[in-house]
């Protein structure tokens, strides 16, 4: 029997949604009546939204969405898949569809960068006065971004307005190109970047996802792997090579297998063997591996003297290097 095909759909728009609250209840409902699985915001000022179902579901969905003319020329990213991405269906209301924590509000539909397409973004990056700056986060970066891109050290983007001010003397001068997945986030911050007087600022259209479904460029100067926030945790952009970025949180060596640490507390997403995996209980620091809740223990069945043993012996390789 053949499986059924799966869709994941990534998409945005900035347009004003009355009583967005109202909106958010009536497209729940839309949503689960269609079959749909993901996470959905809404706000005063637009959508945003990744979602997965069958073809049939998805393609119903794209089709009543463009039938309103509101969302009648939303771009909707499509990725083929086995299954759902996600385990339910969420569509919530939101002051703001992307977080920038700023005095003034930025509206790109008024000020955001210039906008370049993929083949462009390519060729711009390759410019002597150009920098690439990578507006996602830490952990975002860590598993593929595009070669020689300036890494923001922040855990969430409203972050990266502070960053910038601190970090400002990389950016002026220059060429400023910025990317996110799928360009949401680049809308309201180029816009940002602009009113703070960097004066030649522009984003990649569509984001790293449209990048690497592109017939010309296939994913060019992308390295290793690029996070989503689905189940699948990360999808291939580069189509002509393949080069790790990613590095075991244990021992540093190439690595782009996502666990969750063990410990339901802590629960934080990290790159490591299958090998270092088991040797540390899956847990991220001492404090995760000691855990009373550590789920690698229960679900390997570990007596405590089990445990201890392990613990030990990651103390003594401590003490031997
Ligand atoms: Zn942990």
């Amino acid at each position: 029997m053949e499986k059924e095909k799966y869709q994941v759909l990534l998409y945005y728009k900035f347009v004003p949604i009355d009583d967005h609250e109202q909106f958010a209840t009536e497209h729940l409902e839309f949503c689960k009546n269609l079959g749909l699985k993901g996470r959905i915001l809404v706000s005063h000022n637009g959508i945003n939204g990744t979602v997965s179902g069958t073809v049939e579901q998805t393609n119903a969905y794209m089709e009543k969405m463009h039938a309103d003319p509101r969302f009648e020329d939303i771009f909707f990213k499509i990725d083929e898949h086995d299954g759902h991405a996600f385990k339910k269906m969420h569509v919530r209301p939101r002051k703001e569809l992307v977080t920038l924590r700023l005095e003034e509000p930025v509206d790109p539909n008024e000020l955001t960068g210039e906008y370049l397409k993929p083949n462009e973004f390519y060729e711009a990056m390759q410019d002597e006065n150009t920098v690439i700056l990578d507006t996602r986060n830490d952990y975002e970066y860590d598993v593929g971004h595009f070669r020689g891109a300036i890494r923001p050290d922040i855990h969430s983007f409203r972050e990266l307005p502070d960053w910038v001010k601190e970090n400002k003397h990389l950016l002026e001068g220059k060429r400023v190109l910025t990317y996110c997945t799928g360009g949401i986030r680049c809308e309201k911050f180029t816009g940002w970047l602009m009113k703070e007087g960097i004066e030649d600022v522009a984003q990649l259209e569509g984001g790293i996802v449209t990048y690497g479904k592109d017939p010309e460029v296939q994913g060019k100067l992308w390295d290793g792997l690029c996070y989503v926030f689905d189940n699948r945790l990360t999808v291939p952009i580069n189509r002509t090579e393949h080069v790790v970025v990613g590095k075991d949180h244990f021992d540093g060596k190439p690595c782009e297998r996502y666990v969750n640490c063990a410990d339901p507390v802590c629960n934080k997403q990290i790159l490591c063997s299958e090998e270092n995996e088991h040797k540390y209980l899956r847990g991220c620091t001492d404090a995760c591996r000691r855990s009373p809740n550590n789920l690698y223990v229960k679900e390997h069945g570990l007596t405590k003297e089990e445990v201890e043993e392990r613990l030990k012996a990651i103390e003594q390789e401590k003490q031997e290097v």
